[in-house]
């Protein structure tokens, strides 16, 4: 389809779609069945399978329509759907397919992400967690950590070991697991905030049929470059094209108006000023990017949005905090708590919260070191790191 009979098709999917359903009526899980259906929940999607086969920016547009239709957006509980459903398209069979998006999509059914091993992090390539063919199912034995909402979850996106003989690459297959499986066990972490708002899970002895393994057997590393890639652009805001002046950088300029006069600095401003700079230059950034993506999932450049944001969320509220001076110390409420959605900013409790949970931003979907590495290498062209248990059997790599 060219551009304008894909901005047309768009149009009349919409005009349709909101003719026969009302957002502000209907339950939301049930709006947005009725959506996916329609193909406008990921446009560039198969046909089918939630979407239309067009450009992927051209969600913006219908996204917009939606919202002034009163339709509101997925529940933050369910962030997990933008790295499981471009998995689940991109490598999965229609038979998973079928089972899988809609649910993912209404948000019916919540995933979370398993990959980070107490051993196996910024090398996440080195996991362990063992995975050995028993006929039609595999049996998997390990420990996962740092899994957002996992105890939210009615599905994982689990990496495993299952060939230890083959180099770390080679040998990893990757699953959809049952999240309430026999011997699956889910355990809460406190964070900084107070918040347990990641676990660590255990793997017993637990059975998944081969037919949720997603990708060949083997294959997971590929699969999994599939999850991070479009975790890295969601989680930098790659995908989205926020008002100007809105989000973090709205919630630092409003602890500066409410300040008094006798405690604004002409060298604060200044500093302010620079920090409202750079988020309108990343939010720029993340416009044009998307306007580029013609189709598919995001390439290494999401990595860019990735780093950006998470540097200038932590330098923003480290200056809202200063700007507060010793109020920033008073008012915080550290229960311990096991949140019911995300918020990689966490800006709706409040700056001194959003301050402590933003330390984060440059940790997960990789750090801003890993970031750096792979802008380096895959955007610029730098020579790689020297990486000497490339081609060794996994078994044979010293772990600690
Ligand atoms: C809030 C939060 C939520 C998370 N959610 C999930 C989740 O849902 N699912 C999941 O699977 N994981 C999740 N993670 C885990 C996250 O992906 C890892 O913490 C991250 O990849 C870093 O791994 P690590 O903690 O093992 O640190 P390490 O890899 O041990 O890194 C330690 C330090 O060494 C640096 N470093 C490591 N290797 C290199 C290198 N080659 N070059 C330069 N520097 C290097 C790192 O940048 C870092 O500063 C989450 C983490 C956080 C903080």
């Amino acid at each position: 389809m060219t551009r304008d009979t894909e901005t047309t098709a768009i149009e009349a999917a919409l005009e349709a779609l909101l003719a026969e359903h009302d957002p502000k009526v209907e339950a939301h899980h049930e709006f947005r069945g009725h959506q996916y259906d329609a193909g406008l929940a990921w446009v560039h999607f198969p046909v089918g399978f939630g979407g239309l086969g067009i450009r992927p920016d051209l969600q913006k547009m219908v996204e917009r329509r939606l919202r002034e239709a009163g339709a509101e957006g997925a529940d933050p509980g369910s962030f997990f759907l933008a790295l499981a459903g471009p998995t689940i398209v991109t490598h999965g069979t229609d038979e998973q397919r079928n089972r899988f998006l809609r649910p993912m999509f209404t948000g019916q059914e919540r995933w979370c992400q398993l990959f980070s091993e107490p051993g196996a992090g910024s090398d996440f390539a080195g996991l362990a967690a063992k995975a050995i063919r028993d006929g039609d199912e595999w049996i998997v034995n390990g420990q996962k950590v740092w899994n957002t909402i996992a105890h939210l979850a009615d599905w994982g996106m689990l990496v495993t070991r299952s060939n230890p003989q083959a180099p770390k690459h080679k040998g990893m297959t990757y699953f959809a697991v049952d999240m309430h499986s026999d011997g699956l066990e889910v355990r809460p972490l406190r964070q900084i905030t107070g918040e347990a708002e990641f676990n660590e899970v255990y793997l017993t002895d637990v059975r998944i049929p081969d037919d949720n393994r997603i990708g060949a057997e083997g294959e997971g590393w590929r699969v999994s470059l599939t999850t991070l890639m479009n975790e890295r652009s969601t989680i930098g805001g790659g995908g989205g094209a926020p008002k100007r002046g809105s989000g973090p950088i709205a919630e630092l300029v409003n602890v500066w108006k409410a300040l008094p006069e006798d405690r604004k600095s002409a060298a604060q401003k200044d500093h302010l000023m620079k920090i409202w700079v750079r988020a309108e230059c990343q939010r720029l950034t993340n416009i044009r990017a998307g306007g580029n993506r013609k189709a598919g999932n995001p390439g290494p450049e999401g990595s860019t949005a990735k780093l950006a944001m998470a540097e200038l969320n932590k330098e923003l509220f480290e200056l809202a905090i200063d700007l507060l001076g010793a109020d920033a110390l008073v008012g915080y409420d550290y229960t311990y708590r096991r949140p019911e959605s995300l918020s990689t900013e966490g800006i709706e409790h409040g700056v001194r919260h959003a301050f402590l949970r933003v330390r984060a931003n440059s940790i997960e979907g990789g750090t801003s070191e890993i970031m750096r590495n792979i802008l380096g290498e895959q955007v610029l062209g730098l020579p790689g790191e020297p990486r000497i248990d490339k081609d060794v059997p996994w078994i044979s790599v010293p772990r600690s």
